[in-house]
């Protein structure tokens, strides 16, 4: 039995690297546009750095990572990036050069998941983290960045939707409003939500299993302090006249949200119709050893864009090779290659024979490649010092040095 990749991963075969290069470009020029800056992390870390940011009590950190290590040193795979980037400003103390720093990264990402369609467990995130502000702007900016990227590769069946989950302040009375709510139908919950209630009862508004009990409770929005509800209120107007909507059903997974938390979601995706999600983080930098500043940030899953882009039938046409060498007979073959080789040092792109195919089987090849060009090497021209250029488009033909081909080829006509 010839071997399989394992449940949950996805090999990028050549014809869909296109469309991965596509996004991974548009997310360095829309991002860079905003002024981030591309930053690489490890894909693992020591694992108590998850438990300390991401959280203990999140489903990431409890069941879905990657650990490995001996007694002394335990590692996990990153599920997601943040937490390294907060390490990364943290331990090269960054802020002791600039106090605000605009981050994005593009990176593999692992979770112990069942897979299923759009749940991998290797997958892609690309994600940015603005840290050093706590103005509301910075959320508005992060939203429209977000927006403005599946914007420019085409997604337009998204909806942006926005809450705010409170602060130290204002959280403590109303995970107390929540747990009190929720107790007394505790029963009626799953088994996960009941193993919550006493230890993070906030997850329980995360819980889709329970949605028909947790659709009554008292929506966090409602319960938030006034310097809560005046920062929503100033991101709201930031954001005026992009698409998007409050929904107080909205409470993030993880543990290291403040105020604002936001999600896209789309429907070409199916169950799993998150495109991505983020939200600000006042604390986690201070948690993490850094200064007590604020933080704002989003993660959106790579291979779910790509599934909206293949649901809106987005194709990339392969590019086209500047030209293909075929060679008449086996002794021309050395100078075939010798020519190719000229040919690409001089910037040109294209490809010849190494399977000692017939000239016919040669310029099928050449046709199916799309070269505009095509360059016969054969006895007659060898004796000239020359080669023959055939032009794919109209099918002229001209004989050539070697230098006058590559200045034809460099000109784009032939
Ligand atoms: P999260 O921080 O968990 O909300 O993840 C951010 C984004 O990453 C999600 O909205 C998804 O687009 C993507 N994502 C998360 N987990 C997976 C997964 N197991 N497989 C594929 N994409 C994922």
């Amino acid at each position: 039995m010839p071997f399989q990749a394992p449940p949950g991963t996805e090999d990028v075969l050549p014809e869909r690297v296109p469309l991965w290069l596509r996004v991974e470009e548009a997310v360095r020029r829309v991002f860079g546009a905003y002024g981030y800056e591309e930053v690489r992390a490890p894909v693992f870390e020591y694992t108590q750095l998850f438990h300390k940011s991401t959280g203990e009590v999140t489903d990431i950190v409890e069941k879905e990572m990657y650990t490995f290590g001996d007694a002394e040193e335990s590692f996990s795979l990153r599920p997601e990036l943040t937490p390294s980037i907060a390490r990364i400003l943290v331990e090269h103390s960054l802020f002791a050069k600039r106090n605000f720093w605009k981050l994005f990264y593009i990176g593999a990402a692992f979770r112990k998941e069942r897979p299923q369609k759009g749940r991998l467990r290797q997958f892609h995130q690309l994600g940015v983290e603005a840290v050093g502000s706590a103005d509301p702007a910075l959320d508005a900016e992060t939203i429209l960045m977000f927006q403005h990227l599946l914007r420019d590769l085409g997604v337009t069946r998204y909806e942006a939707r926005i809450n705010s989950i409170g602060c130290p302040e204002c959280r403590p009375a109303y995970r107390e409003l929540l747990r009190k709510a929720i107790e007394p139908e505790i029963a009626r919950y799953c088994e996960n939500c009941r193993r919550r209630l006493g230890r993070n009862v906030f997850r329980i508004l995360d819980c889709k299993a329970c949605v028909a009990l947790t659709e009554k409770l008292p929506p966090v929005i409602e319960h938030t302090c006034a310097k809560c509800k005046e920062h929503l209120a100033a991101v709201e107007k930031a954001l005026a006249g992009a698409p998007y909507k409050v929904d107080p059903r909205i409470v993030r997974g993880l543990d290291y949200y403040t105020r604002t938390v936001y999600e896209f979601r789309s429907d070409l995706l199916g169950a799993q119709d998150a495109i991505g999600g983020g939200g600000r983080y006042d604390t986690l930098i201070r948690d993490m050893g850094g200064p007590d500043v604020g933080a704002v940030g989003f993660a959106a899953g790579v291979e779910r864009i790509l599934l909206c882009l293949d649901a809106a039938g987005a194709k990339i046409d392969a590019s086209r090779p500047d030209f293909y060498v075929v060679a008449v007979d086996g002794s021309c073959r050395p100078e075939a290659f010798r020519v190719a080789n000229s040919l690409r040092g001089a910037g040109l792109a294209g490809d010849l024979d190494f399977e000692g195919r017939s000239l016919k089987a040669q310029f099928r090849t050449a046709n199916k490649s799309g070269a505009r060009t095509v360059l016969v090497v054969g006895p007659d021209e060898m004796a000239r010092g020359k080669v023959k250029l055939k032009n794919m488009q109209d099918g002229t033909e001209r004989e050539a040095s070697l230098d006058e081909a590559r200045a034809i080829l460099k000109g784009g006509t032939t």
